[in-house]
């Protein structure tokens, strides 16, 4: 089963969230409640490495950015949607980019360079140009891919929280590739859900989007997906 690792923000955090969580994808939200002391530890040191690179100031959020680490230490291949930001430019965040490649603007630059510090294949969506991306170990620098990513193992979804629109339409390009959704043969009814507007075990039921809602008071309760393993439910909190 295919794992996407993925942040607390909104925006492209949000988004791969919902694209996987829809299609049966086990999600995992690294927060700090998910890690343990040892590998913030660990995120510290890389967020450092990664730091010799980007040259920014780090101590003051070493323990926020840390959490960057918990995306990319158990994946295959990491994918970012977001803006590149040219060398010598500053991006939106105020940063200056002071690599010899484009690097992603915002946090987002953190997880890049450790997965190129970690030699974990990268893809990046460029939003600026709305061009798929890689990054060349040889070249030590981003070369253009004709197609997206294709996700095989557990992988990072990650980027930008003010996610544009053709951002939001790769991520669900890239879902679509990998992670067809399957077709809705039967009405599912997954039975007494809890609704937390009529606070009680409610009857819910699906709509064609595998969308899940409380056929009592109409609330949006969650998603129920189709995936490897079966039918699965996830519901919102
Ligand atoms: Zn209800």
């Amino acid at each position: 089963m295919i794992t996407c690792y993925t942040g607390w923000s909104r925006g492209a955090d949000t988004e791969w969230r919902f694209q996987c969580q829809s299609r049966g994808i086990n999600v995992v939200i690294c927060t700090k409640s998910s890690a343990d002391k040892q590998t913030i530890e660990e995120g510290k040191e890389k967020i450092r490495k990664a730091n010799q690179t980007l040259k920014r100031n780090v101590e003051k959020y070493l323990n926020f950015l840390a959490l960057n680490w918990l995306q990319i230490k158990n994946s295959k291949l990491v994918i970012a949607i977001a803006p590149l930001i040219e060398p010598g430019k500053t991006g939106k965040k105020v940063w200056v980019n002071r690599c010899k490649y484009a690097m992603a603007d915002g946090g987002t630059a953190y997880a890049l360079q450790m997965a190129i510090d970690e030699q974990i294949p990268i893809y990046i969506f460029d939003t600026v140009t709305s061009k798929w991306k890689n990054f060349s170990k040889e070249k030590n620098n981003w070369q253009d891919s004709t197609f997206p990513p294709s996700i095989k193992e557990n992988f990072a979804g990650i980027g930008a929280s003010d996610l544009t629109e053709n951002g939001k339409l790769a991520i669900e390009d890239v879902c679509n590739l990998s992670f067809p959704k399957k077709k809705w043969n039967l009405p599912i009814e997954p039975g007494p859900i809890y609704c937390h507007i009529c606070t009680e075990d409610k009857k819910a039921k699906t709509d064609q989007d595998g969308l899940l809602w409380c056929s009592y008071c109409e609330t949006y309760l969650g998603v129920v997906a189709i995936g490897d393993n079966g039918v699965h439910i996830q519901l919102n909190q």
